[in-house]
């Protein structure tokens, strides 16, 4: 059984003490892939060391998180440019708007967003979207955008039917993972009436670490929990849900 974790930041410093031991306990469990989100140039290093530790198993994105989008966040694109132009990346990520933490950044975040997703495009690469609090406005940039070349993931999607409709519709997966678990969490309410062509597993580690392990520190090995409920809200095998959704994170990155 191969399970891909389409979202975790292995690089995070709260993995410091352990990080080896952390993704050797994901790697035999048979979480061998692992999708790397960036969240500015302060962790590219960070991201590239891990990348040479772990060859086979680790897939860097690039791109700059929407809470990271402040004043200087011109020269911050600027190194994502160039990081695209240096060398492969599986994805431009993550990138979104986020107005749980910062309204007042809105203008600018739209801003490097859609700048974003234009150098996704440039690379024929998908993106994976940050969205907290922010549907309409990350909604109002896709349909902006929308052509044949906008694709990616709608990462940690917590919305309603409609809201992963209309991703969908913009050619978006929607990543589910812990709050699938989470006993108000709502979408497992009305994930089965969403095909399973549209669904990869994620985990977002260290945060929102599923059921039982609420609230700890999350790793990606925790990802068997996601498996567990999509495969009674799907009422499939644990190995055929492995082998759907690692289908489908190959369809979307490409390897
Ligand atoms: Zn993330």
């Amino acid at each position: 059984m191969i399970i891909t974790d389409t979202h975790t930041h292995l690089y995070s410093e709260v993995f410091d003490e352990d990080r080896k031991e952390m993704i050797n306990r994901a790697i035999d469990a048979g979480v061998t892939r692992f999708f790397i989100p960036a969240i500015d140039s302060t962790y590219t290093e960070s991201m590239l060391q891990l990348e040479s530790d772990f060859p086979d198993n680790v897939f860097l994105m690039t791109g700059l998180h929407p809470t990271h989008v402040k004043q200087h966040y011109k020269n911050e694109l600027k190194h994502v440019e160039e990081m695209l132009a240096s060398r492969k990346f599986y994805a431009v990520g993550e990138i979104g708007i986020d107005l749980y933490w910062d309204k007042s950044t809105l203008i600018i975040q739209q801003e490097a967003f859609k700048q974003q997703i234009q150098l996704a495009k440039k690379y024929n690469l998908p993106i994976v979207i940050h969205c907290r609090e922010a549907f309409d406005e990350v909604f109002e940039v896709l349909e902006n955008e929308k052509d044949d070349k906008l694709f990616g993931i709608f990462h940690c999607f917590t919305g309603t039917l409609e809201q992963a409709e209309q991703a969908i519709s913009y050619k978006m997966k929607l990543g589910i993972g812990g709050v699938a678990t989470f006993k108000n969490g709502k979408i497992d309410k009305f994930l089965n009436q969403i095909d399973l062509k549209h669904i990869v597993l994620e985990t977002d580690a260290p945060y929102l670490a599923p059921t039982p392990f609420r609230g700890k520190r999350n790793e990606s090995v925790y990802i068997l929990k996601v498996l567990e409920k999509l495969a009674t809200i799907y009422n499939v095998s644990l190995e055929t849900l492995a082998e759907i959704t690692t289908n489908n994170s190959k369809a979307v990155f490409g390897i």
